[in-house]
């Protein structure tokens, strides 16, 4: 009898069905037996041993509303009516990400602004294109004040976006959009259409069960006309986390 035919063995590493407890948010659902689980509460997908498909290191994956498994930001998620759950430490690009780079970038061409308008009170009179007559001392005073305000609030504007700035740098929120992981790199050229590449990948990196990516996998697949590739694809992922409303949804269209 070989290892993996050993009863015992199976029903351990087996998947289990009952109440299991979402690893990214806590709440308790109801499940049937199955490889992977989905959470109603933070639509994450998750194992029996607590390992999510929905994040890599920092960085959150979910269905997008065209049906990608992507990196959240990259496209609106699906199903963003759901409430927030804030337990997790969920950091969505749109929520809090895109705000915050917002205004660091308006507070960033405000300062321009300020300095564009200091300079255009200033510098006529400093590079002596016209002057003012010493009878009206009082316009002296009007020009400097007046260069003193833009110049206050060009500082304000530039200490503003360096606030939101190193907001942004302090809690490393940009980082998963500029380097992304594995994942997003499969997501990218599958969306991209080069499915012998997102083969090898998924192989290679030993994701070639992640039900999410298998999807990306199929849509590519998809995206080529080739339907039988795609349905069989699909059926997997389905297999592999048969509640998820988001893979039942594209094999029913494939
Ligand atoms: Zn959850």
């Amino acid at each position: 009898m070989g290892v993996f035919e050993d009863s015992s063995v199976a029903s351990l590493k087996g998947p289990k069905g009952g109440t299991h407890t979402c690893p990214l948010c806590g709440s308790q659902q109801e499940t049937s037996p199955a490889p992977s689980y989905w959470c109603e509460h933070c639509l994450s997908i998750y194992t029996d041993d607590g390992g999510l498909y929905t994040r890599s290191g920092d960085e959150q994956y979910n269905f997008t509303e065209s049906g990608w498994f992507r990196l959240l930001g990259t496209e609106k998620q699906l199903g963003t009516d759901r409430p927030e759950p804030l337990e997790s430490g969920f950091v969505a690009f749109a929520d809090v990400v895109q705000p915050l780079l917002d205004r660091c970038v308006g507070q960033l061409i405000w300062s321009g602004i300020w300095l564009l308008l200091m300079a255009v009170a200033w510098l006529p009179l400093a590079w002596g294109w016209w002057s003012i007559p010493d009878s009206l001392p009082w316009m002296m005073t009007g020009v400097k004040g007046v260069t003193l305000l833009f110049a206050v609030l060009f500082l304000v504007s530039l200490a503003m976006s360096g606030y939101y700035w190193s907001g942004l740098m302090m809690r490393s929120l940009l980082k998963p959009y500029l380097f992304p992981s594995i994942w997003e790199d499969i997501a990218a050229k599958a969306h991209s259409g080069f499915t012998d590449e997102v083969e090898r990948l998924l192989n290679e990196e030993g994701v070639e069960d992640h039900p999410g990516l298998l999807t990306n996998l199929g849509l590519a697949y998809l995206q080529e006309g080739q339907r039988d590739k795609a349905k069989k694809i699909l059926s997997r992922a389905h297999e592999l986390c048969p509640s998820h409303p988001a893979i039942k949804a594209l094999l029913d269209t494939a």
